[in-house]
């Protein structure tokens, strides 16, 4: 199987080539760098089957080349993290909504089927006990970035919908649920790897807000897997479909856990909204999914718990950072 990976650079993205590598594919990765890093693909690097390609979605020319005489393509390449989309929400804007239509076009004229990476913050502020994916969207101001890019996303999942209805292209989409695991950076925000990373450096952790907004945190090792079943189930085609976690946590729980865990003598420091987003943040107090959908069509069954995810993200920074922190109970 021919196939291509927009963002594979990235964070789940990287871990998707190895996969699909170790599954057999031949894989080409198109990135522009600007968060991902090629550091994330240092074991695809030297694999027969691995071709890099440094490139936008925006570059229509490069994405056709790249797309042309694949069998399928995994779409992630997107402007995320919520530092990145409120402090540069036109590049969100254009990345996401032109770069998506950018790459439809290119699987439409060489005949590949696509799998369109969403999120779960398309939900926006509906705080249901389950979110299913037929749930209604409650969503603050456009004007608002973190808005934008919710806004951007749905839209990116309605092209992907109508191509697959009005042009016949084999389109699957997956909702992802705060997704973590090694190689996730904090610099855009995310808050496992800021945890953590602050923990082992013996730094107060930062919750913002009171720390009872709730997420439910799913580990990238559960997910890849369904993400792939995802794209070979032709009962998918058209549907967007949840992928979250198991557990439903507060973060000030998170954090509570990340210093024992990690036997940290770090405190934890409550920071407001303004002062970590800037006036007139807004978040979600609580976003939950329902996975129902996923275990029907795919299996989709995840297992990793939080501690382990933790310790997990812990052991894969003292690995790479070994000397900007302390190694605490990890081994
Ligand atoms: N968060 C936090 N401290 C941090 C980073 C994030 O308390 O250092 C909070 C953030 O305000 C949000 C939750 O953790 O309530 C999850 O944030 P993240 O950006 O990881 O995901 P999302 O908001 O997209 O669910």
């Amino acid at each position: 199987m021919k196939t291509v990976i927009t963002g594979g650079a990235g964070f789940i993205g990287s871990h998707l080539t190895e996969y699909l590598l170790k599954a057999g594919d031949s894989v080409t990765v198109l990135d522009d760098l600007s968060t991902g890093s090629l550091e994330n693909l240092k074991e695809s690097w030297d694999h027969a089957a691995f071709t890099f390609l440094e490139g936008s979605i925006l570059d229509r020319e490069a994405v056709r080349q790249v797309v042309s005489g694949s069998d399928r393509v995994f779409h992630l390449a997107a402007a995320v993290g919520v530092h990145l989309i409120v402090d540069h929400p036109l590049e969100s804007l254009r990345t996401n909504i032109h770069g998506t239509e950018v790459v439809l076009d290119a699987c439409l004229e060489a005949g590949a089927d696509l799998l369109l990476a969403s999120t779960s913050e398309i939900y926006g502020k509906n705080t249901s006990d389950r979110l299913s994916e037929d749930a209604d969207r409650i969503l603050g101001s456009p004007l608002k970035s973190r808005w934008t890019y919710a806004a951007a996303k749905g839209i990116d999942e309605a092209f992907a919908h109508a191509y697959w209805r009005e042009y016949g292209l084999q389109v699957s989409i997956v909702r992802l649920f705060n997704t973590v695991g090694p190689r996730q950076t904090g610099r855009y925000g995310m808050v496992v790897p800021n945890l953590v990373g602050q923990a082992l450096r013996g730094e107060p952790l930062t919750v913002h807000g009171d720390g009872q907004q709730t997420r439910c945190f799913s580990y990238v090792g559960d997910v890849i897997p369904a993400i792939v079943r995802i794209a070979e189930e032709p009962a998918t085609r058209g549907l967007a479909v949840n992928l979250g976690g198991l557990q439903e946590i507060s973060i000030i729980e998170l954090a509570e856990r990340t210093i024992k865990l990690l036997s940290s003598t770090s405190e934890i420091t409550l920071v407001p909204y303004d002062q970590a987003y800037g006036t007139g943040y807004e978040d979600m107090r609580r976003r939950v999914p329902d996975n129902s959908l996923a275990g029907r069509l795919v299996h989709f069954k995840p297992t990793t718990t939080v501690d382990t995810i933790i310790l997990r993200v812990a052991k894969a920074m003292l690995s790479t950072a070994p000397g900007e922190v302390h190694a605490g109970a990890i081994r």
